[in-house]
């Protein structure tokens, strides 16, 4: 028999309408086996998720402020979901024990992670499937990365008896055993590492879109669905803010050559996407397979004559970036000019030492430290032999009226990146869509 791990989202574990789509998705196929559990997100737009809910009790208890009201909204939210689906079954007692814990100052991922902790057991409970908790089978290492050999050896042989489980999403264990979370939306994670783990043949994502769009559905009206991609264009698009996928999420499945499926939960019948090898894939119908951005981001833009001819200039700047623990995410340069562009949470509190500091160690004619640039990277696999990709992005942007402020072509071809102004980043999107898509 095969083996397919199923993680479902937030949204599609929110309510008890949506615990029987998915019951009933799970239910269809015999080897649908490892169900992997977002807490439950929003109902609606005007909604809160529970991991958000959970966040601010850590934050109220930090402050030393009651959080009886919020903390019983917590509660009857899962209640809700029980009664409705007619469970029997009480959580009660683990409401106690995490309110004591929360009151004692417990820490914030053990905190946050509770949501997909109560979820997982309810939905065990409603598919009669076992509770694997994550935290006997997710490891990370002292210093906070995931440790993948150790959790691919126990969480395998946890799996090995366990014919039918549920395991909560976002978490693990340290070696000391308290509870760390992966980043935010890191059910995704979880769910690619379950795969691996049991070997899986299949790694279905499902979420509330029919898979992967081709550009953020609250920016493009009905955006295509793109029906296969590469694990590295993925990964490009989720880093670059398509948060459809956690942009780690694709690494455990590949190393085992596991394809993902991107499915939606609301509507099953439709294919959604499916995420491949670089050698397992179609050749592509469009020239570029995705577009993604973010905003936030500032520029650190340094001038200087026979900048070309200085040796270490470079490296230097990066030694201060380094130096104050800020990432870099591109370096668009010229003869005597040279940016680098940086997140703007990242720098925002640092900026004056920042500059001092590049100022004393490659003395620049002119430096600015500019805020409010968005980033865009256009995304395909077949961009590096299709002629004239470059113009139709630059037309695409131009034809929305938007100036474009950086360029940014990366080394593997897979992808360009523009920088335009935050307030052009809507139209700037809507543009390469159309000049691409429409
Ligand atoms: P889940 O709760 O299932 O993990 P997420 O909210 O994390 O779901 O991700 C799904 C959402 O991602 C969609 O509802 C959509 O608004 C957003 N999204 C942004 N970019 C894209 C894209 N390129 N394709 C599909 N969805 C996208
Ligand atoms: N519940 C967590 C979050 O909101 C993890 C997840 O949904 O994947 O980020
Ligand atoms: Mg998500």
């Amino acid at each position: 028999m095969s083996v397919k791990v199923l993680k479902f989202g937030g949204s599609s574990l929110a309510d008890a309408e949506h615990f029987r789509k998915v019951a009933a998705i799970v239910k269809s196929e015999p080897d649908r086996r490892y169900v992997v559990a977002s807490a439950p997100g929003k109902r609606n737009s005007d909604d809160e998720k529970v991991t958000d809910m959970l966040y601010k009790c850590y934050e109220l208890t930090r402050e030393d402020q009651d959080i009886d009201n919020i903390f019983f909204c917590i509660k009857r939210r899962y209640d809700k979901i029980i009664n409705d689906l007619g469970l029997d079954l009480s959580l009660d007692k683990e409401f106690q024990r995490i309110k004591m814990a929360i009151l004692h100052h417990a820490g914030r991922d053990y905190i946050a992670s509770r949501g997909e902790y109560l979820n997982a057991i309810v939905l065990a409970n409603y598919l009669g499937f076992d509770f694997v908790d994550a935290e006997k089978g997710i490891f990370f290492c002292d210093d906070g990365t995931f440790d993948a050999e150790k959790t691919n050896s126990v969480l395998s042989k946890i799996l090995e008896k366990h014919e039918y489980a549920v395991i909560p999403g976002f978490y693990g264990s340290m070696p000391n055993g308290t509870i760390k979370t992966f980043t935010r939306g890191g059910s995704d994670f979880t769910g690619s590492v379950v795969a691996r783990a049991a070997r899986a043949d299949l790694y279905e994502n499902w979420t509330d879109v029919s898979g992967f769009l081709m550009a953020d559905p609250r920016l493009v009206k009905n955006p295509k669905v793109i029906e296969t991609i590469t694990y590295k264009e993925l990964r490009e698009l989720a880093y670059m803010g398509a948060t459809v996928l956690h942009e780690d999420a694709i690494f455990p499945v590949r190393a085992a050559g596991i394809p993902i499926n991107i499915k939606n939960t609301n509507r099953p019948a439709d294919k959604g996407t499916m995420i491949v090898k670089e050698t397992d894939i179609p050749a592509s119908k469009d020239v570029i397979t995705g577009i993604a951005g973010k905003k936030g981001f500032s520029t650190i833009i340094l001038e200087k004559d026979m900048m070309n001819g200085e040796l270490g200039f470079g490296r230097r700047v990066l030694d201060v970036l380094m130096n104050n623990r800020i990432l870099f995410e591109h370096i668009p340069s010229s003869i005597d000019t040279l940016s680098v562009v940086v997140s703007t949470d990242d720098i925002k509190d640092k900026k004056l030492i920042v500059a001092e500091e590049i100022k004393k160690a490659v003395h620049p004619d002119y430096i600015s430290i500019d805020d409010g640039i968005a980033l865009i990277a256009v995304v395909g696999r077949d961009m590096v032999s299709s002629i004239g990709t470059a113009y139709r992005i630059f037309k695409g942007v131009a034809e929305a009226g938007v100036n474009i402020r950086m360029i940014d072509q990366g080394s593997s071809e897979l992808n360009i990146i523009i920088g335009v102004e935050e307030k052009d980043y809507e139209a700037a999107i809507q543009g390469i869509y159309n000049e691409f898509v429409r």
